[in-house]
């Protein structure tokens, strides 16, 4: 069976969740739907001390905040994967595995996930040592030794998470300086329990045939080629976009992002794109949740306008 919205909104991210609010409380129908829990990546981090109105607050808890604050509005809430979307003149029609949706508006709030490292180790400990997410993890490695690999905004602020519970943390990055913003490098620096090795690239994580046992890296510097022994190995180094299923749209850059105008448009009428989907520079919740605002209005004016044509074409008649 087809279920029939003025909204369809793909992710309940911070993004996605915003732009519900916005169409909702316009008076549109809307679906918001999830292939997960909501909340999306906030899910995967503890103290977030970077989004006004909370001066800290753990990922999970705004996400709670968002969800409730949305459905206060009542938009439907419903789990899928969102397998395709097609176009039918100005119907967008979204499968996912099990049902069919049409819409008269779309917003995409799919969002990031991790990046993988593609190195030896790396598939096969997955879960016995291997992990992208220390909020998910972290309790099975108290007292251990563990490594983040990376040097951004997520390598570091998991790291200090980490820190609370681990022996040890070793960040390994490739670079002689961390890229992530100075107050984090501040109080990963002053963390007695966080080492850092530069200059260094990962070939390999080895283990034991039940869980991981150290890194093999080389130092690129002199050449060589060392091992740390850790129990865990957490892994932040970049993020790619969450877009297989749009690929038939044309809507996609080379890297496979969405590029929108600053109203969040699409190439194609009607679908819009918000969060960290979006081709641009700074990933985060504030951001995300700004895009998510636009998005909503714009879907609402996009149905007004369809709706305004409508009715001048029935005057012509
Ligand atoms: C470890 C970590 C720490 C972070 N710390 C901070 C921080 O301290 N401060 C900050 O501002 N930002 C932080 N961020 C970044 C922040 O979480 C993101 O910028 C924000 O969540 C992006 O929101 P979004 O709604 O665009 O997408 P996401 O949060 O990625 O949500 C996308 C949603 O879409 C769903 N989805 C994807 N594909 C499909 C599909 N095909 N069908 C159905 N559903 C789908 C996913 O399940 C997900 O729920 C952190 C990120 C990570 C990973």
């Amino acid at each position: 069976m087809t279920t029939k919205y003025d909204v369809v909104i793909i992710g309940a991210g911070p993004s996605g969740l915003t732009a519900a609010l916005y169409a909702a409380r316009a008076n549109l129908k809307v679906l918001i739907l999830d292939r997960g829990i909501y909340g999306g990546q906030m899910n995967n981090t503890d103290i977030i001390d970077n989004y006004p109105g909370f001066s800290e607050i753990t990922g999970p808890e705004l996400g709670e905040k968002m969800y409730q604050t949305t459905m206060k509005f009542k938009p439907d809430f419903k789990y899928g994967e969102v397998k395709s979307v097609s176009l039918e003149g100005d119907k967008k029609i979204i499968k996912t595995e099990t049902e069919e949706y049409v819409t008269k508006a779309l917003i995409i709030g799919t969002g990031a996930n991790h990046k993988k490292l593609d190195i030896p180790g790396e598939k096969e400990y997955e879960g016995r040592g291997v992990s992208y997410c220390a909020v998910c993890d972290a309790a099975f490695f108290k007292d251990e030794d563990v490594a983040v690999i990376g040097g951004g905004d997520s390598a570091v602020e998991e790291g200090i998470y980490l820190a609370q519970l681990a022996k040890s943390v070793t960040v390994i990055h490739r670079r002689d300086q961390l890229r992530a913003q100075p107050i984090l490098q501040k109080r990963a620096f002053a963390n007695k329990k966080m080492h850092f090795i530069w200059n260094a690239q990962v070939l390999e994580i080895v283990g034991n045939e039940n869980k991981v046992e150290g890194i093999v890296y080389r130092d690129k510097l002199t050449g060589e080629q060392k091992t740390l022994p850790v129990a865990g190995v957490f892994i932040y180094v970049g993020v790619k976009p969450q877009t297989d299923a749009f690929r038939d749209l044309g809507i996609l850059d080379e890297q496979g992002w969405i590029p929108t105008d600053d109203k969040m448009h699409t190439k194609v009428a009607g679908i819009f794109a918000i969060g960290d989907v979006r081709a641009k520079d700074l990933r985060q919740i504030a951001n995300a949740v700004g895009d998510g605002s636009i998005g909503g209005q714009e879907a609402y004016n996009y149905i007004q306008g369809l709706n305004d044509n409508m009715l001048d074409n029935k005057n012509l008649n």
